[in-house]
């Protein structure tokens, strides 16, 4: 652990909080803005503020950090997705993985260090919660992750360490950050957000975020399967998931991904696909089949090619929208919170 950080992440704050703090510095309203801005473009030190007179920097300076995070571990796959084991003030370690698509390049941040919802697939959860992350740290993967691969990020997807949705204020900080049009202004529609299922939360997004895509982690065709490898299966039901899941797609008038991670003689069968393409046939869907990156400790096998594909056209038969998702990033710890725990054993 490092030193305790006293003074406060400045990245945490939108332009209307920060409107207060520099006024109650006794500063122009208008410097906020400024911050922001500088901020936003991944600002490391005050001084890099040349526009904000010298006097409000240091006032700051005495009571903010800065809280971009330090990369402390960095892998490059030959494909060109890196990724970055970063550390917050505290020492606090996350993941976050910069990825190059055909549409532009993408990001996948952590929400939370380590997770405590005990997927029995997931790396990340192994070692349980450690702490969730506020807002600005989230915003400072973004800002760092530019800064060391030196190329614009256009979408970000909340699919990293951690459940959103076990931390939906500050997921929700977050996005109203990032697309603040005086700061990153990234579009709503370039951000998704990845949940386990909390049902409540997923009910308060389509409120909140009507433009904010939304993926739901399934991996199961049904409530048995689901709940042997998803504890969170057993507080919120297959059924009732499923229907908070159309509820959705009806309030926003968008689809809705599901993620179904792919696990040899576990759910890989044909006759899960035409379970699962019985339940999600006729609605606004997407299915997203994720070869399962096999994590060490866990018994769990990836499905082979064949089973994959056998999956795919059964629910393409029946007329559900479905993709297998291209692994990226095979020659390094791809998986999520891989990297993390290598690094600590
Ligand atoms: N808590 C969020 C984000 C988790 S990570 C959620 O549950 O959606 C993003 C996706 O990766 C989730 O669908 C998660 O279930 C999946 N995942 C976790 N471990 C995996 C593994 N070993 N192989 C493939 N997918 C995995």
């Amino acid at each position: 652990m490092q030193e305790a950080e006293v003074r406060k992440n400045i990245l945490n704050f939108t332009p209307g909080e920060l409107g207060d703090i520099v006024t109650g510095l006794g500063e122009q309203k208008f410097r906020a803005a400024q911050v922001f801005g500088w901020l936003s473009k991944g600002a490391a030190s005050y001084d890099e503020m040349t526009n904000v007179p010298k006097s409000l920097r240091e006032k700051l300076e005495a009571e903010y950090s800065i809280g971009l995070p330090e990369a402390v571990r960095t892998q490059e796959a030959k494909d060109g997705t890196v990724k970055c084991l970063f550390r917050f003030m505290d020492g606090t370690e996350v993941e976050s993985v910069f990825m190059k698509y055909e549409y532009g390049n993408s990001i996948c941040i952590s929400s939370q260090s380590g997770c405590r919802m005990g997927c029995t697939f997931c790396a990340s959860t192994m070692e349980g919660l450690d702490r969730s992350l506020t807002g600005g740290e989230m915003l400072g993967q973004v800002l760092a992750m530019r800064k060391l691969t030196g190329s614009d990020i256009g979408h970000v997807v909340i699919m990293g360490m951690g459940e959103p949705f076990d931390n939906y204020e500050e997921v929700s900080r977050f996005i109203r950050l990032i697309h603040e049009s005086k700061g990153y202004g990234l579009g709503l529609r370039n951000i998704t957000v990845s949940t386990c299922g909390i049902i409540p939360k997923i009910r308060a997004f389509a409120a909140d975020f009507p433009q904010v895509n939304l993926a739901v982690s399934l991996h199961a065709p049904n409530q048995e399967i689901r709940q042997m490898s998803m504890p969170v299966a057993k507080k919120y039901s297959y059924d009732d998931l499923l229907e908070a899941c159309r509820e959705y797609t009806e309030i926003t008038g968008r689809r809705i991904t599901f993620e179904y991670a792919v696990i040899d003689g576990f759910n890989d069968s044909a006759a899960c696909a035409e379970e699962l393409a019985g339940r999600l046939k006729g609605w606004l869907t997407h299915v997203n089949l994720i070869p399962l990156n096999e994590v060490e400790g866990r018994s769990y096998k990836t499905a082979n090619g064949n089973s994959v594909k056998r999956f795919k056209d059964i629910l393409e038969k029946n007329g559900v929208a479905v993709t297998v998702r291209r692994t990226l990033g095979k020659d390094i710890d791809a998986a999520c919170g891989q990297l993390r725990r290598r690094h600590a054993g």
